[in-house]
């Protein structure tokens, strides 16, 4: 692969990212996505071409609006940076594929719920009412695996996380992303990621409670780490799980 791809995907992470953000944080809020256009929370005023460049425009204003001196979000360049770099890794370990797109895909839906889930502690049915019929399609249409596989992922992906929201560890809204997310995943890849994203929640809310950031019995978002458990599923489950049962064998 030529260099220019890798390149272009990480670019047009940078700059979708910056939308997301935008989706991440109106959507829940019932705000439109495309008006007022991008504007200082404290000061009101409107963002200039130079103010909307992905990461550099925070790291150069170090953080503050350029007009108020307010503090802004370090969810912002976080955010572009993910995508970004989560982008120029799909393509770097998918190549070009429908696998590729499908990732990319996953990863749009996967900042978009950690910034809404991190700022409200939800995640928005808007976006997963957008998001399920283009994924439900391109696994249709880009076949891997079994049909059954995927509508087991499904069923066993929002089987588990239902059962939990029973006892009031999840929302309603991890069900229905994760049903969404072992859909593409399929079996035994969902089971992988609901691990990988129980084992990644339990150790940094672990690590947080033990420095006081939060506190025990605080209400936690899990919608990041289903969604990061469903990537490195994505990427790497097959191998993992070959690479387990190597052990045995
Ligand atoms: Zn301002």
């Amino acid at each position: 692969m030529t260099l220019i791809i890798p390149i272009y995907a990480l670019i047009c992470g940078l700059l979708l990212g910056s939308f997301y953000n935008v989706v991440g944080l109106r959507v829940p809020a019932g705000a439109s996505i495309i008006h007022p256009p991008s504007h200082c929370t404290g000061c009101g005023t409107r963002l200039k071409t130079r103010d909307l460049v992905p990461v550099f425009s925070y790291l150069l204003s170090r953080g503050h609006c350029r007009h108020c001196g307010i503090k802004l979000s370090a969810l912002y360049p976080l955010g572009e940076a993910l995508t970004g770099l989560l982008f120029l890794w799909v393509v770097l370990h998918e190549g070009i594929s429908g696998r590729t797109l499908i990732g990319l895909v996953l990863v749009s839906l996967a900042v978009i719920v950690t910034v809404a889930d991190l700022k409200y502690m939800l995640i928005p049915n808007k976006v997963l009412l957008f998001f399920t019929p283009i994924l439900v399609a391109m696994v249709l249409i880009l076949p891997e695996g079994q049909l059954w596989s995927h509508l087991s992922g499904a069923a066993i992906g929002g089987g588990i996380t239902f059962i939990l929201a029973l006892f009031g560890g999840m929302g309603m809204g991890d069900v229905k992303l994760f049903a969404l997310c072992g859909w593409v995943l399929g079996i035994p890849n969902v089971l992988v990621a609901f691990l990988a994203a129980c084992i990644m929640g339990t150790v940094v809310y672990g690590l947080l409670i033990l420095a006081g950031v939060l506190r025990r019995k605080q209400p936690v978002p899990f919608g990041p780490w289903l969604a990061a458990g469903t990537l490195l599923a994505y990427g790497y489950g097959t191998t993992m799980i070959s690479g387990y049962l190597s052990l045995w064998s």
